[in-house]
């Protein structure tokens, strides 16, 4: 089976959009999303009808959990809680309760699927480096865990020095972001796991930063969230 997994769209239009229409052509079998589709960018309620569309699988990020009222709005920094305050008064009741039913890790063909940390989700803990991960890997029930919330992507195996998959070996994979890559780049980020190969690709994509940009700054948002899409940080 063939399975994409994405991240962080963070209310990016364009990016799923562009996201999307190249896994049309890639012989997916089902798509996983990974958490936080709304905040910082100007299309919330698009972005989720299009998970809930073609998604087959999806779980809470830390800015959705903000949305629907479970994490408080201090949670984020100060252009995210901009952000999410105009996000919440225009989220439809409909999306935020498709955003409430969204549980925190799942488990799907002998992999594992959390938008921050399989080891208690619900810290929104950042693994950012090797030391990070060692706890980690001892609470994984599986060989593989897909992750997003730094948006960065990357491989960390519990093997120092392994960055391609093998059977045996405990992996971390962070898929990157679709909405707000953080590494430099401002390709879109994603990733495909192919279940009976065990293979892994990453894929960097451009898309129309421009349009994002523009309905940010359309919608008063903080000009800092359009700036940062350009620049990939
Ligand atoms: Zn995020």
């Amino acid at each position: 089976m063939r399975i994409a997994i994405i991240s962080d769209i963070h209310a990016n239009l364009p990016a799923l959009t562009a996201a999307l229409g190249f896994l049309q052509h890639h012989q997916i079998d089902n798509i996983v999303c990974l958490g936080d589709i709304v905040g910082y960018g100007a299309q919330p309620n698009e972005c989720i009808e299009l998970v809930r569309q073609q998604c087959s699988h999806a779980v809470l990020g830390n800015h959705d959990a903000v949305a629907i009222g479970s994490l408080p709005l201090n949670h984020l920094n100060a252009p995210g809680k901009a952000a999410m305050r105009w996000t919440m008064e225009v989220l439809t009741k409909d999306n935020t309760q498709y955003l409430a039913s969204l549980p925190l890790l799942l488990e799907h063909e002998n992999a594992t699927f959390v938008h921050a940390s399989p080891f208690k989700p619900e810290f929104w803990t950042y693994i950012d480096s090797p030391f990070k991960a060692k706890d980690v890997f001892a609470a994984m029930n599986t060989e593989l865990c897909f992750i997003g919330h730094t948006h960065v992507p990357g491989i960390l195996c519990e093997k120092p020095g392994y960055f391609q998959l093998r059977k045996g070996f405990r992996f971390l994979i962070n898929v990157g972001s679709i909405g707000q890559p953080r590494d430099g780049n401002p390709k879109l980020s994603l990733g495909i796991f192919d279940s009976t190969d065990w293979t892994y690709e990453n894929y960097r994509l451009d898309y129309d930063i421009q349009r994002a940009a523009d309905s940010i700054t359309q919608n008063r948002l903080p000009s800092s969230l359009s700036r940062r899409l350009f620049q990939g940080m």
